[in-house]
């Protein structure tokens, strides 16, 4: 198989930050061979290997990534009955329209969620009223040692809040199959717009991953924690906590991911100080954390 791997790539086009150096190598994956033959060549040159969907929850530092990046662009979809599959690199905004054309609800919630299939599944993407992970009836994967895809069942990933054992294993999900209900595509649209009004009103726009740190358990949200802190607006070269969402941490045109880390490495020492509350970073800041939850 004759594999196209690119050598510094940049990676701000890939990721909804728009920052970060360059990948040493990259390349994308149109099928499951692919990604299983690009996995091969980066133990082959002996460098780290990360796979990448819609990039709208990856920091990738200034400095680059130095290893293989790999694009998942599988984006296959079959529908039957009330079972729909998709392969990993399906954005899943499109999987929730495409489903409410055929008269399949029961996942309007998702449909802001940016990114892949794939990338919700690792983090269990979701809003508070239905998770991926809800309606997930089984993923094929590539298991991190293993050379050949299996089939797993919901009770594999170990589903938390924004968790799933991949995050550990590092196993690939090739696709995965949720299983939706039959409801009429006009109320199912409705629903849909309604969701995307909310955000409209509740969140900014702009190139960002969306909520930078989990909500921790005890207090309303993290947001409310950064606010009552006083961080609202706070500004590190071109990032800035957004004022109309304080967990939203936006580069308004011109950030360095420096920026973007210091300032919410200022951010989580300030709430940390207040409240004495360890803010957990929800966006993967790549290759290297400054936070110990994620080293
Ligand atoms: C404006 C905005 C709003 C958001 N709102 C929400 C929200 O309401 N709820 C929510 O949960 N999230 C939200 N997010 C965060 C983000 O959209 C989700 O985390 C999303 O599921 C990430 O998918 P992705 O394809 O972009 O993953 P990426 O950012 O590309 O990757 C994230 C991680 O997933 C891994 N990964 C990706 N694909 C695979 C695969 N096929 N197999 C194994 N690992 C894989 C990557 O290696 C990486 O470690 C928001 C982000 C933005 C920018």
């Amino acid at each position: 198989m004759e594999l196209k791997v690119k050598k510094n790539v940049s990676l701000k086009e890939f990721c909804t930050y728009k920052t970060g150096g360059s990948a040493k190598f990259f390349a994308e994956a149109r099928s499951p061979q692919e990604m299983y033959h690009l996995r091969e060549f980066a133990k082959m040159q002996d460098v780290p290997f990360m796979l990448i969907g819609g990039g709208s929850n990856i920091l990738f530092s200034d400095e680059g990534y130095p290893g293989l990046i790999v694009h998942n662009k599988m984006g296959k979809l079959n529908i039957q009955g009330e079972l729909v599959t998709a392969e990993s690199g399906v954005n899943l905004a499109k999987m929730v329209l495409i489903a409410s054309q055929n008269n399949l609800g029961g996942i309007s919630g998702l449909c802001n969620v940016p990114g892949s299939v794939g990338g919700a599944i690792y983090g269990n993407a979701g809003v508070p009223d239905i998770y991926i992970s809800d309606v997930m009836t089984h993923a094929i994967i590539l298991p991190a040692n293993g050379n050949k895809p299996i089939m797993v069942a919901p009770d594999y990933f170990q589903f938390g809040y924004r968790d799933s054992k991949i995050k550990k294993t590092r196993d690939i999900i090739l696709s995965a199959t949720f299983k939706l209900r039959f409801e009429p595509a006009i109320k199912v649209r409705a629903e849909i717009n309604r969701y995307s009004q909310e955000r409209i009103i509740k969140q900014p726009m702009g190139n960002t991953c969306g909520s930078f740190f989990k909500n921790p358990g005890q207090f309303p949200s993290a947001g409310w924690l950064i606010e009552q802190a006083g961080c609202k607006g706070m500004k590190i070269g071109g990032a800035e906590v957004s004022p109309k969402h304080a967990n939203f941490i936006m580069n308004n045109g011109n950030a360095k991911s420096s920026d973007i880390i210091n300032l919410t490495v200022k951010i989580h020492q300030i709430v940390k100080k207040k409240f004495n509350v360890e803010l957990e970073p929800e966006v993967q800041i790549v290759p290297n954390s400054p936070f110990k939850s994620q080293i």
